[in-house]
């Protein structure tokens, strides 16, 4: 027979919100370890009487003491359960149709393909993984293998880096993992655009997938458009403008790394000569724009996350204000402006509201003429409404 896991009991009452299979189960919720788990290890969930609920990882270092892999009373966590999430979350994106050899996609989307705290992304015949819990961390080996074995892709690479990792307690890491290490820069096909990809000093696994359709809602608005792209990263919204008939964009970042990577991605995109490059502040530069009478068609919005936690929003929100109060500026009248959230602790309504308000204080009257948000490969699970986190709002502003 094998080993009995470590066991996790409820206190009283708290095993509710799992009851509706929402995989997190927070410290507060847990009454006491009945064994000794080690990191990352798997746990009967059990709830005060006893009742299995699911099998977690444990996860000491974090808040959120254990995150369910499943709430199958029969299931096991081992290789085959993993084979049969990644099966699972592979098939949709071919159903998809996103799976074409030189196209990009993200394969695995956490909590919303059923496995807490792995991000996989692909592009073309590379994976980059994100592994950013502590469950995550200790079957990497065996994911590794799976993915190898179920997408022959040349090369996986790892970019586990960022905020999540560290609230696990574990330190970032970044490196090859399995076949060949990818070029430094990796060309992908959206549709007629052309990506081109940084895998190993990139941001995030090396681009931002999840705007790739919004670029294209945004570019319907650009036929004839000055555009100002502020947060432009690599340049993926003026680059769909251009091609759809923008006169020229004004990219603004901060990373000298991002726009360098923009003048390529422009170059080959056969745009770069309506490109201007600002390697700045948003902030200070827009503020510039707007006191020289700067103006423009279209402006587009895309911040990184200003809201990291539930402590930050007041702050978070106020940042929000202030960027779009000073994009509202910048607009044309009759012009568009293209507005977006990465913070999924600001939801969409909180969001509209905090642009109205920045509306107001512009002195500028708004309309929504199209609300945006992810796309089907970064998918929200139902019972997971934490994974809803891009929201975006194309509006008319007079
Ligand atoms: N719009 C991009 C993604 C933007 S991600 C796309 O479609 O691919 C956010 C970008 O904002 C990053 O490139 C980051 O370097 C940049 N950034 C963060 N803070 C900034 C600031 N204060 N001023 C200018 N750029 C900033």
């Amino acid at each position: 027979m094998a080993h009995a896991l470590p066991k996790v009991w409820l206190k009283p009452g708290r095993e509710k919100s799992l009851r509706r299979r929402h995989p997190w189960v927070f410290s507060g919720a847990i009454e006491r370890v009945e064994g000794a788990p080690e990191v990352g290890a798997s746990v009967e969930i059990v709830t005060s009487g006893g009742d299995l609920v699911g099998r977690a990882a444990y996860s000491p270092g974090s808040q959120i003491r254990a995150r369910v892999w499943t709430f199958e009373a029969a299931e096991r966590v081992d290789g085959e359960f993993f084979r049969r999430r990644l099966r699972r979350a592979l098939d949709s994106r071919r159903r998809l149709g996103l799976m074409g050899s030189t196209t990009a996609c993200r394969l695995v989307f956490a909590e919303s393909d059923g496995l807490p705290g792995l991000i996989v992304d692909r592009y073309g015949g590379y994976l980059v993984c994100q592994f950013s819990s502590a469950g995550a961390e200790l079957w990497r080996d065996t994911i590794v293998a799976l993915l190898a074995e179920l997408c022959s892709p040349h090369g996986i690479y790892e970019r586990s880096e960022g905020g999540a990792r560290h609230k696990e307690g574990l330190p970032s890491r970044r490196g090859l993992l399995a076949g060949a290490e990818p070029p430094p820069e990796i060309e992908i096909t959206v549709g007629e655009v052309r990506l081109v990809v940084d895998i190993a000093n990139g941001q995030k696994t090396g681009a931002y997938l999840d705007q790739q359709r919004n670029r294209e809602r945004v570019a319907e608005h650009a036929r004839g458009a000055e555009v100002l792209d502020a947060f432009s990263y690599t340049g993926g919204f003026s680059i769909a403008c251009l091609r759809s008939g923008a006169t020229g964009a004004t990219l603004v970042d901060s990373s000298t790394e991002a726009l360098a990577l923009a003048e390529r991605e422009t170059a080959v995109n056969g745009v770069r000569e309506r490109c201007r490059f600002a390697a700045a502040s948003v902030f200070d530069e827009l503020r510039t724009m707007r006191d020289a009478g700067t103006r423009f068609d279209v402006v587009i919005l895309d911040p990184p996350k200003f809201v990291h936690s539930a402590e930050q929003l007041n702050a978070g929100s106020r940042g929000y204000k202030d960027v779009n109060m000073l994009g509202l500026k910048l607009v044309r009248p009759g012009g568009v402006l293209a507005t977006f959230s990465c913070s999924g602790h600001v939801d969409a309504a909180l969001f509209q509201k905090i642009v109205a308000g920045a509306a107001v204080d512009a002195g500028r009257t708004a309309q929504i003429l199209e609300r945006l948000s992810q796309p089907a490969d970064h998918p929200v699970a139902t019972e997971f409404p934490e994974a809803d986190y891009l929201k975006g709002l194309i509006l008319r502003v007079h």
